[in-house]
C-alpha cells in the first residue's frame, strides 16, 4: 500500500490523510475503526474501510457527473483515494429528510416521520464540544464562512441530497439524512473554489431499506442492532461495488 512509508498529515476517527504524490494532492486512507458518541464507543470492523472507500468513490463519481465539484480524484487501491488538498471549513452540514437521530430527540418528533421539506442544519466540527449545532449567525460572526459561501454550501448540499435521494430510491433505500463537509481549494490561477470533501458512506448517512425500514448504516453499531457489516455490504451491493471490496479481508 502507498501509505506505508509516509508520515500522516492528520489522523481522524475514520480516516488518515497522507501527503500525496504531487503538490496539492493528499492520500485519504479509510480505517476499519467504527466510533460513535464522540469516540466513547469504539470497535474495529474488518473490511469497513474498504467498503466505505468504494461506496464513497462511487457516490462522488455520480456527483461529478451532475457537475458537483469534489475533492475526489481516483481510488488508488482498496483503502486509499487520491484527493485534492482542501482547507476544510469547520462546519458539518446535515441535510435531513426524515426525523431521526438528534433531530427527533431534540424536537420530540416520532422517528420515521417525513419532514415537510429537506432541512439543512450546521454543526461546529469540534469533538470536544460534541459537534454543537450552530446558526448562520455564529458562522458569520466567527468568519467560518461568508454569507455567499454559506448560500453556495446550502444550495449544493440540497442538490446533493435531492440527487442521492433519487439514486437511493432506485436502489430500494431511503436517504433519511446525511452529513457533508466542504473545503476551500486553491486553483492553478490563484482563485479559491469550494469543493465537497470528506466522504459519503453508511458512516455519514442514514439509509433505511424502503420495504422493511431496517437501517443499513452506522446506527446498527450505535444502537447495537448487530449485523453492522452486512448493512454496509448491502449498500455496496446495491451500488454495484461489493465485488470490488471482496478482497478487503486481506488489508
Ligand atoms: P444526528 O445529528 O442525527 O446524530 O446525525 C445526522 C446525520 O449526520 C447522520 O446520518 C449521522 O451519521 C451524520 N453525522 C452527524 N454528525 C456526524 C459525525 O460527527 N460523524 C459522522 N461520521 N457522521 C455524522
Amino acid at each position: 500500500m502507498q501509505k506505508k512509508n509516509k508520515k500522516p498529515l492528520r489522523e481522524g476517527k475514520a480516516k488518515i490523510l497522507y501527503p500525496g504524490p504531487k503538490r496539492g494532492t493528499i492520500i485519504q486512507y479509510f480505517k476499519d475503526d467504527l466510533t460513535a458518541f464522540n469516540n466513547q464507543k469504539r470497535e474495529q470492523l474488518l473490511g469497513k474501510g474498504a467498503l466505505n472507500n468504494r461506496i464513497s468513490a462511487c457516490l462522488f463519481e455520480y456527483l461529478h457527473e451532475i457537475g458537483i465539484r469534489t475533492h475526489f480524484l481516483k481510488c488508488l487501491n482498496m483503502r486509499e483515494q487520491l484527493i485534492r488538498e482542501v482547507e476544510i471549513i469547520p462546519i458539518e452540514v446535515l441535510v435531513r429528510n426524515i426525523a431521526a437521530g438528534t433531530l427527533a430527540k431534540k424536537l420530540g418528533l416520532k422517528r420515521g416521520m417525513p419532514l415537510p421539506r429537506a432541512i439543512v442544519e450546521y454543526c461546529l466540527k469540534n469533538d470536544e464540544l460534541g459537534d454543537p449545532i450552530i446558526s448562520a449567525e455564529h458562522i458569520f460572526a466567527f468568519s467560518w464562512a461568508t454569507p455567499d459561501e454559506l448560500d453556495e454550501i446550502a444550495e449544493t448540499a440540497l442538490r446533493i441530497n435531492d440527487f442521492l435521494s433519487g439514486l437511493f430510491t432506485g436502489l430500494g433505500l431511503r436517504l433519511v439524512d446525511l452529513k457533508l463537509e466542504f473545503g476551500h481549494c486553491e486553483e492553478e490561477d490563484g482563485s479559491v473554489s469550494l469543493l465537497l470533501a470528506d466522504e459519503i458512506s453508511p458512516d455519514t448517512c442514514r439509509l433505511w431499506d424502503r420495504e422493511t425500514g431496517e437501517a443499513r448504516d452506522k446506527d446498527r453499531f450505535r444502537q447495537e442492532m448487530g449485523e453492522v457489516k452486512a448493512g454496509y455490504e448491502d449498500v455496496a451491493r446495491r451500488l454495484g461495488v461489493l465485488n470490488e471490496t471482496s478482497i478487503s479481508q486481506n488489508f
